[in-house]
């Protein structure tokens, strides 16, 4: 693990060891800044442009061929954009400038049924690829693949250099953009000695009892599509073998009222997880896996 120089060290360390797993992270007793840099807010995606049918160069009914070309030219962009009016929320996991901003990142915030940090750094491999850096790379890919199918994207922070947001506010996004899907990308910091995928499905917490079994299925489109399309072996180390989690921890499902899970795609402290992670060829099979994932959960049939 990369050691950082500065006065925030001990608590960085601690942090990356326990920021992705998340299960016990520990309640700063630093107060909270007086004035934090606001999170990020959401960018909406592009809209999807409408369809481009040639029109007929005469007045008058067209001729047959010309409705037919017409018709097959519309089917065939339709069947080439088959997300066109679905709203996808991609949230990358913490931040490139979250580590230099410990205080700001573990203000408390409620998550539904107690308080958390507001956000944390997340983990990194061995060789010092950090994890925000790994899901933001994967967040780009993936709504690159997304728009192309024709959804509105929308990402949970703009870039991979600043603050956050909170998690109560990556849930917000999906909620007040009222998103088809939302997901949260992540890469576990689990023993060395184990590797591979799982996600992450939300519990019954408050008022996301609606949400907990079209997230369950979420789950396993998604798990089936990643397993395929990057060949990254099921978990090891947690999962049941099943790749599959159901926790009341994180705000970001707590506090979701759509339909949201996070996928923690390999173990950034694994060797051989943390070669495929560092591979811009297995990031992209990662985004297009996740895209057939959501499609398939919204009936598009991708993948
Ligand atoms: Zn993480």
């Amino acid at each position: 693990m990369r050691r950082r120089a500065g006065v925030w060290g001990a608590l960085l360390m601690l942090t990356l060891v326990t920021a992705c797993s998340s299960r016990t992270l520990a309640a700063p007793t630093t107060p909270a800044p007086s004035t934090t840099s606001s999170p990020v807010a959401a960018g909406r995606g592009s809209s999807s442009p409408g369809l481009s049918i040639p029109a007929p160069s005469t007045i008058g009914p067209p001729e047959p061929s010309v409705l037919t070309s017409s018709r097959s030219v519309a089917l065939a962009a339709a069947a080439a954009r088959p997300l066109t009016g679905r709203v996808i929320v991609i949230d990358p996991g913490h931040n490139g400038r979250n580590g230099a901003n410990p205080r700001a990142i573990s203000r408390l915030v409620d998550i539904g049924n107690g308080r958390k940090a507001c956000d944390s750094t997340g983990t990194q491999t061995t060789a010092g690829y950090p994890e925000h850096a790994f899901t933001w790379d994967v967040a780009v890919r993936l709504r690159a693949v997304l728009q192309a199918r024709g959804a509105a994207v929308i990402l949970s922070r703009p870039n991979d250099r600043g603050v956050g947001p909170c998690i109560t506010e990556r849930a917000a996004i999906g909620n007040r953009n009222h998103a088809d899907v939302a997901l949260s990308i992540h890469a576990d910091g689990g023993p060395s000695t184990g590797r591979g995928f799982h996600v992450i499905a939300p519990a019954r917490v408050g008022g996301n009892a609606p949400i907990v079994a079209p997230s369950r299925r979420l789950a396993t489109t998604i798990r089936a599509a990643f397993a395929r399309g990057t060949g990254e072996p099921y978990s090891t180390y947690t999962g049941g073998g099943k790749a599959l989690t159901v926790r009341s921890d994180l705000g970001g499902l707590n506090l979701s009222r759509v339909p949201k899970v996070f996928v923690e795609c390999a173990n950034m402290r694994n060797r051989s997880d943390a070669a495929r992670l560092a591979d811009p060829a297995w990031r992209q099979r990662a985004a297009v896996s996740l895209a057939d994932g959501i499609g398939t959960f919204l009936g598009v049939g991708q993948g």
